[in-house]
């Protein structure tokens, strides 16, 4: 922690507050390796019943679906205050929002690649190394996922099938694939939507797609953009390559055709199964499926897009449905990170200050449902914290998993959430929401709260990747209300919160976990 923060603390901390920090903080440790939870032992116990009660009915353990959309804002699905009032109205999304729990706290890590592992690892990423993607040419000196144990392989130790669809983003080269990690089978794409179209749009990129020596070296460095179906132990294989921007446009179709098909045969296995379906959508650059052109009112492609993804979720729920699954199925849709104001107006929406890249709430607070049919109660909502790390630990409480089966040398931070969703007006088990940008550490949300140590500022407008500045701060960290100041403009300083040294000391004894358990360095650099 910086000096001048410490100097903060030790001057409020002569103030009366600090006597309160217990009850500020009201998580408790259950062992040192883990991030602590806050007991709700009559929640827990409720939970547990039902689940009891389930398993009872069904004589197995329910299986758990994942709907991770790329890119998407907070303010893009009209539950959210988004769609048809900005052009693309999602009436999938909306009504799993209104039959389930909808989170107006959900958090997710800055950019893809450390939310995508994040919730697989049930670690932060700067433990784990994987802070960014990977990419061909990358001269990493270890795999990250060498000693990593995902939630894929914990699944299937235990008896699930395990399925990526989609986007991965978390490394290409063999023994970092969703196939080499734990995944049963993979059918999907390596990268995201940018990375494939870039070679191909020759509007966009004229200067790379139409000079065929340069388009030559970018293939050379051997990032791999075609559709793969690659499965554990087994044959992995390039499906096809992207040609144009049409065949972009309809990758999600692809991928959807491929999840539906697979819930069929999954319903006819006696095995649960944990099925992760990544959009390629809506991560610029986007382009239109032309069977679906204009199906937005705005008919921008982004909404387009927008109004696709939410098209596919309804036909998933549909088959889940069909195949009577819903009873016994845990779906949870989010995004990965907030909108990437970079690529405006190929961009999503955010109420907030900030966007992807940032750590800011616009780019870090994102849609979170949580739909159970029978389990989780209709038109429930919550603005209590939530992690996105922590559908790892929810996932593991749903599957039995113990906690023995994860190693004691490494540091978890997720929380197991499972009683917060599944009981009516549930509370989180979660007190506080850590923030990195990188291997930086950068701001802390613990209830109201939100204390920036450092921030991420756009040194051009809607830039926060492009043109951004990492940024220290002065001789008090930021401090916003997020009831009072949700975009976050107005510090209230050291003078008039009463709270800056307990939120501090949770900081504190966030890093200090670092040191008896070091973060992994994989010679990435960030
Ligand atoms: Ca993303």
């Amino acid at each position: 922690m910086k000096t001048k923060f410490a100097i903060v603390l030790l001057l409020v901390c002569s103030l009366p507050n600090c006597v309160v920090a217990q009850k500020f903080n009201r998580a408790v440790s259950f062992a040192s390796n883990f991030e602590a939870p806050i007991p709700h032992p009559e929640q827990d116990k409720l939970a547990q019943e039902k689940l009891a009660q389930l398993k009872a009915k069904t004589g197995k353990r329910p299986n758990i679906v994942w709907l991770i959309i790329d890119d998407m804002g907070y303010g893009d699905p009209g539950c959210y205050g988004g769609g048809a009032a900005i052009g693309a109205a999602t009436e999938n999304i909306d009504r799993l929002a209104r039959e389930g729990l909808r989170l107006t706290s959900c958090y997710s890590q800055h950019t893809c690649t450390p939310t995508r592992s994040a919730i697989l690892t049930g670690r932060l990423p700067v433990r784990t190394g994987l802070t960014r993607p990977i990419l061909a040419g990358d001269k990493i000196t270890k795999n990250p996922w060498a000693d990593e144990l995902s939630l894929a392989k914990l699944l299937s130790d235990a008896g699930y099938t395990t399925n990526l669809t989609g986007k991965w983003h978390i490394g290409e080269a063999v023994g970092m694939r969703p196939q080499d990690v734990g995944f049963d089978e993979f059918y999907g794409f390596y990268p995201a939507q940018k990375e494939i179209s870039q070679s191909i749009d020759a509007r966009r990129y004229p200067d790379l797609v139409l000079n065929p020596e340069l388009l030559e070296d970018y293939y050379d460095i051997g990032a791999n953009l075609n559709l793969v179906h690659g499965f554990k132990g087994g044959k992995t294989t390039n499906v096809s390559a992207i040609k144009s921007t049409e065949e972009m446009g309809r990758a999600d179709q692809v991928l959807a055709d491929f999840t539906v098909a697979k819930i069929k045969e999954l319903a006819k296995s006696d095995k649960p199964f944990f099925l992760e379906h990544c959009f390629m959508k809506v991560h610029c650059d986007n382009f239109a499926n032309p069977d679906y052109a204009g199906k937005s009112k705005a008919k921008y492609a982004f909404k387009d897009n927008v109004w696709e993804v939410d098209m596919h979720i309804g036909t998933f729920m549909e088959t889940l449905k069909e195949e009577g699954l819903l009873e016994n199925t845990f779906v949870f849709v989010t995004s990965d990170n907030g909108p990437q104001m970079d690529a405006w107006p190929d961009a999503g929406y955010t109420p907030f200050r900030g966007a992807k890249g940032t750590t800011f709430e616009g780019g870090v607070r994102v849609p979170g449902i949580a739909y159970w049919k029978g389990m989780i109660s209709p038109g429930q909502e919550s603005d209590d914290v939530f992690d996105l790390m922590d559908l790892f630990g929810t996932a593991l409480k749903l599957a039995e998993v113990s906690y023995d089966k994860l190693p004691d040398d490494r540091f978890y931070d997720f929380i197991d959430q499972s009683s917060y969703l599944l009981t009516d007006q549930g509370k989180s088990n979660r007190e506080s929401v850590y923030f990195w940008w990188g291997s930086v550490e950068t701001a802390i949300r613990m209830r109201e709260y939100k204390l920036h140590t450092k921030v991420i500022l756009p040194k051009s407008k809607n830039l926060y990747i492009d043109m951004s500045l990492l940024v220290d701060l002065g001789l008090a960290p930021w401090l916003f209300n997020l009831y009072i100041d949700p975009k976050e403009q107005t510090t209230v300083g050291h003078r008039r919160n009463a709270w800056l040294a307990t939120i501090g000391g949770q900081l504190k004894a966030h890093l200090k976990t670092f040191k008896k358990f070091p973060a992994k360095k994989i010679g990435l650099g960030l």
